[in-house]
C-alpha cells in the first residue's frame, strides 16, 4: 500500500491516471494509506479534474430516447385593474362653526372638538355638509365588495 501524499507528483500523477480510468474516490483511497475517499474527492477537486457528465453516459447505455419536453408558454398574469385616481384632499369651510347645542337640524353635525359642530347647510339625505359628507361616506366600489362585505356578516 503506498502512502497518502497528496502534494507527491507521483501520487498525483497515479491518482489521475487512476481517475481517468474511472476508478471511484472510494477505490482509490483504498489503495493509499490515510487517504479517505473524501480526501481523494477533495484531491480531484482542486487538480480539476472532471468526469463526463451522466447524461452522457446514461443515453449511451440507454438507447431509448427521451422526448423533448413540450416548452408551455408562460400563463398571462392577470392585470390589475388601475386604481383609482385618489380623491382631491376635500376643503371643508368651518367658517359656521357654533356650539352644538345651537345647532339646528339644517346644519352639518360633524363635530369639530368636544363642543362645537360644523353648522354648515347640510347635503340633502344627509345629517352632514357636502364635505364632511364626503369625508364620512366613502362609496363602496363595486357590487362584489357589497356582496363579499354582507357574506362576512350573514
Ligand atoms: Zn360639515
Amino acid at each position: 500500500m503506498k502512502i497518502w501524499e497528496p502534494q507527491n507528483p507521483a501520487v498525483v500523477d497515479e491518482l489521475t491516471a487512476m481517475w481517468k480510468d474511472g476508478k471511484s474516490a472510494t477505490e482509490i483511497a483504498a489503495v493509499f494509506d490515510g487517504a479517505t475517499r473524501n480526501s481523494v474527492i477533495g484531491k480531484i477537486h482542486r487538480l480539476g479534474l472532471g468526469r463526463p457528465r451522466r447524461a452522457a453516459r446514461a443515453s449511451l447505455a440507454n438507447p431509448r430516447v427521451k422526448k423533448p419536453r413540450a416548452i408551455r408558454a408562460p400563463k398571462p398574469r392577470p392585470v390589475a385593474a388601475p386604481r383609482p385616481a385618489p380623491k382631491p384632499a376635500v376643503v371643508i369651510d368651518i367658517s359656521h362653526a357654533r356650539p352644538w347645542i345651537e345647532r339646528s337640524a339644517r346644519q352639518c353635525a360633524y363635530l369639530l372638538d368636544d363642543d362645537r359642530a360644523c353648522c354648515a347647510a347640510i347635503k340633502p339625505g344627509s345629517s352632514y355638509c357636502a364635505g364632511h359628507h364626503s369625508l364620512i361616506y366613502r362609496p363602496t366600489s363595486s357590487a362584489d365588495d357589497l356582496a363579499r362585505s354582507l357574506r362576512k356578516y350573514a
